[in-house]
């Protein structure tokens, strides 16, 4: 089946889709992005992902391309042309095409780039039977992390350096010997005592989707849940470690930087919280904020 991309209004070939050399997005990466997964044909909290986009703009002062609601009508009709069921779309919004200067330009109008990629198996069954590792690299990314933007450079040396290393990810380690997150992922652990701790939203991580249902998900079952920073040693003594993403779910980690954590096995609560997402994007796929059932 062809494959389509849709950019500023035209849905087009996938190989025929393209920006000017001078879109602010190439130039300075002035732009921010989002990732929304596909599963059985539901968006996994769409809701969510487009309240999050509209903060990244906001933060950039950027205006909407489109309205939400028509982003998420070209999201759904990108993976019916694509006949997706199960995937994921990248929705990108730069501050459009302008000549190059760094202030913002007068009159350009924002680019909307969406491209949609099948997914066969979001975790392979090694992953969820062993788990995956991570290696640590120290955090040089900038200041505001919390704003989705394309400029990813340090994530790409650190994901590099995890793929070089044999592992899934890189978590990344703050001047303080904290965790900060994954270099596309939050970070969580379940201590001993079986609490999930995840380090709070501030300007050093990106504030997950995933993260903030699971956050959910995980109250609603009783777990208690902390928000606060962990160091390495730390998740390495805890019972279960994991990364969220839209892409991953909930996916155990059982080895940082070649070291198990806890028994070196996903644990129960990391599997049974992955199940509790998958369950929720089924009954619930577009609304972040409904009430799951416990
Ligand atoms: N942290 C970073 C740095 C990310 O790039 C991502 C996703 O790409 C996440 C966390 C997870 O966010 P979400 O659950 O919204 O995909």
């Amino acid at each position: 089946m062809a494959r389509w991309a849709y950019v500023n209004g035209r849905y087009l070939p996938h190989r025929q889709a393209a920006v000017h050399v001078e879109d602010r997005g190439f130039q300075f990466a002035d732009g921010v992005y989002e990732v929304v997964s596909l599963l059985d044909g539901r968006f996994a909290d769409m809701d969510g992902h487009m309240e999050r986009l509209g903060r990244s703009l906001t933060e950039l002062r950027m205006p909407w391309p489109v309205s939400p609601r028509t982003l998420e009508m070209i999201a759904r009709e990108l993976v019916r042309r694509n006949g997706i069921m199960n995937g994921s779309v990248y929705i990108q919004v730069t501050r459009g095409v302008a000549p190059r200067d760094f202030k913002f330009p007068a009159d350009a109008k924002p680019t909307l780039v969406l491209t949609a990629k099948r997914v066969t198996a979001f975790a392979k069954p090694e992953q969820l039977e062993k788990g995956v590792s991570v290696i640590t690299v120290p955090d040089i990314r900038w200041g505001r992390c919390d704003i989705k933007t394309v400029g990813l450079l340090a994530p790409v040396l650190a994901k590099q350096q995890a793929a070089e290393s044999g592992a899934y990810e890189a978590w990344m380690i703050d001047a303080d010997g904290l965790v900060t997150e994954g270099s596309s992922s939050n970070a969580w652990i379940v201590t001993g005592e079986g609490r999930v701790v995840t380090r709070p939203p501030s300007n050093r991580i990106l504030n997950g989707i995933t993260r903030l249902s699971l956050l959910r998900l995980a109250a609603a079952r009783g777990l208690p849940v902390e928000e606060r920073s962990f160091t390495v040693a730390e998740a390495l003594a805890a019972r279960e470690a994991f990364l969220s993403s839209a892409g991953t779910f909930a996916m155990p980690v059982t080895r940082i930087d070649g070291k198990p954590v806890g028994d070196g096995k996903p644990g129960p609560v990391t599997m049974a919280l992955r199940q509790a997402y998958l369950d929720y994007v089924a009954g619930h796929g577009t609304g972040s904020m409904a009430e799951t059932p416990a």
